[in-house]
């Protein structure tokens, strides 16, 4: 495919340096480095080790393909086919949402939570960026990873294989495949963009799974959901912890605090808003 209309895309020619590409780049400079080191196949580093490579005809034509399908709008995630996560590289499809460096404070507040052997659930799990993350940092834990998506799930698996994650993936609509099964701590970033939000319009969410995004409601009903089918499958002073909205930390804790959740607060992203909520259900048998 050529693209002789566009004067951004004519400086990518054969011969221009990975320096010069880099030097000037026609778009968002972080998003032109995903974008060549995924054309050229190189790490970041090699960016800077090999930045006097001149491109190919082969390697013009492939960048100036994904540069075009970026300024189309396309999410950098999907046409790299990859996002980093927690330190670890994701493989990304138009099946899974993004993962966030918001989600990343989730599993941090899981993981200071989280005692030796746990079992863990997390609820959603699309790319397996959450789930995978978990087993990876802590291999002595047991994380199983639920979603309605089998497509999902396929991606979600191969990213656990890339990452030797040990999860057990469940094809399952929240907690309907999981008749008894009891868990230390649950865990959810689930859609929670209300129907009809002018985001779900702009930027990188067009093209994400809309199912992924929006509960097609108030935007609470997954989350009420996932509070509500808490109870039975969660161990003595289990934890459930929840990524929502940036208006909806009050709404959500109070949903916890209906259902007897203790201990049930509120944590901040690092944008300063309230980003995951939680609580414990202390002696929930008794
Ligand atoms: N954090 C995402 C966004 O607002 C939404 C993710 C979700 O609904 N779980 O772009």
């Amino acid at each position: 495919m050529e693209h002789e209309a566009s004067p951004a895309l004519a400086s990518i020619a054969v011969g221009t340096t990975i320096r010069d590409l880099l030097r000037n780049p026609p778009l968002d400079p972080v998003d032109m480095r995903i974008l060549v080191a995924h054309v050229l196949d190189l790490s970041r580093i090699q960016l800077i080790t090999r930045s006097e490579h001149a491109l190919t005809t082969d390697e013009a034509m492939a960048l100036r393909a994904a540069l075009h399908r970026r300024m189309q709008g396309e999410p950098v995630a999907y046409i790299a086919g990859t996002r980093e996560f927690y330190g670890l590289m994701f493989a990304v499809t138009p099946d899974v949402l993004i993962p966030r460096p918001e989600t990343e404070l989730l599993v941090d507040l899981a993981l200071e939570r989280l005692q030796p052997e746990n079992h863990v659930l997390d609820l959603g799990t699309g790319s397996g960026a959450i789930a995978v993350s978990l087993a990876h940092t802590r291999p002595d834990i047991n994380v199983t990873a639920v979603d309605i998506s089998k497509a999902a799930l396929t991606v979600a698996e191969r990213n656990a294989r890339h990452h030797a994650a040990n999860v057990a993936f469940v094809h399952s609509d929240w907690y309907a495949a999981l008749p008894g099964r009891r868990f230390d701590m649950i865990v959810a970033n689930p859609p929670y963009i209300v129907e009809g939000d002018k985001h779900l319009s702009e930027g990188d969410l067009r093209f994400e799974p809309i199912n992924a995004l929006t509960d097609h409601a108030d935007g609470l009903s997954a989350l009420r959901n996932i509070v509500a089918g808490a109870t039975p499958h969660l161990s003595a002073d289990g934890w459930l912890l929840m990524e929502h909205g940036y208006d909806q930390a009050a709404a959500v804790r109070n949903l916890l605090a209906t259902r007897g959740f203790s201990a049930v607060r509120s944590w901040k992203d690092l944008a300063g808003i309230e980003r995951v909520s939680g609580g414990r259900l202390v002696n929930h048998f008794a």
